[in-house]
């Protein structure tokens, strides 16, 4: 693999806590992007907001400003984890698709391009900029733009069930599945306006546990234990 999009849900930073960050999942993350970047591997990110907040959660305010506020709780992520990044010897930018002042730079494929060309992991912050998608969406689009070989789906479990191994003990893990049978069967690995996307611009999956120890390397250097979904 040349280069790859890295997704971790805002839940997943902040570990045991649900809310907030926990620095020592993340710089569990950054060890690991930190040898793919060494070996070559250019690597993308993209970070849920989830730990903050979630627009479709939000019963009582305008979806849009729902929306809003949770495209900017994944700029704050970006933000965090890109600095755990450079203290671990990283060189990182971050790119949203909206101006945040210095904060970060504008969005554009060239610009990724350029930043990977000089070895720097490069975080794609505040999704699509556009209220009513998810970063689910915003993985798939960057992933595309980018010409990512595939999505590396970083998740809490070890890969895609037939159904929810949390309520079912009998749920049976898949270790690859047509992207047409995730949506066939609405499994939700992500959302269905990103497996469409998938499917429509041939983008590969691979969903395995973060949890598990040197899980995103391993995955990428082919030492995969979890559900591949072909396009
Ligand atoms: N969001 C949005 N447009 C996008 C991406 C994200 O409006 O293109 C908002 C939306 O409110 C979402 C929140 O940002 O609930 C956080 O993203 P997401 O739910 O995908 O985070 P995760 O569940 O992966 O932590």
């Amino acid at each position: 693999m040349k280069r790859v999009l890295l997704k971790l849900s805002g839940e997943a930073l902040a570990g045991e806590k649900k809310t907030g960050f926990d620095e020592a999942t993340v710089v569990m993350v950054a060890k690991q992007v930190k040898s793919l970047v060494d070996s070559g591997i250019q690597v993308g990110i993209v970070i849920g907001g989830g730990n903050f907040w979630r627009g479709r959660t939000s019963e009582n305010i305008d979806r849009t400003k729902a929306d809003q506020i949770g495209m900017l709780a994944t700029v704050m992520n970006c933000i965090y984890v890109s600095e755990i990044f450079r203290t671990e010897g990283m060189k990182t930018q971050i790119l949203t698709p909206f101006e945040c002042s210095t904060f970060s730079k504008l969005f554009s494929k060239d610009r990724a391009m350029k930043y990977f060309e000089k070895d720097m992991v490069v975080f794609f912050a505040g999704g699509t900029g556009h209220p009513y998608f998810s970063t689910d969406t915003s993985t798939v689009l960057r992933a595309v733009e980018i010409e990512a070989d595939c999505i590396l789906l970083a998740k809490a479990v070890d890969g895609v069930y037939d159904s929810d191994p949390k309520i079912n003990p009998n749920a049976v893990k898949y270790d690859e599945i047509s992207i047409e049978e995730v949506i066939e069967k609405s499994l939700a690995v992500v959302d269905m306006t990103a497996s469409i996307m998938c499917k429509e611009n041939k983008i590969p999956m691979l969903v395995f546990a973060l949890g598990e120890e040197n899980s995103i390397v391993n995955t990428v250097k082919g030492k995969f234990s979890g559900t591949r979904v072909t396009v």
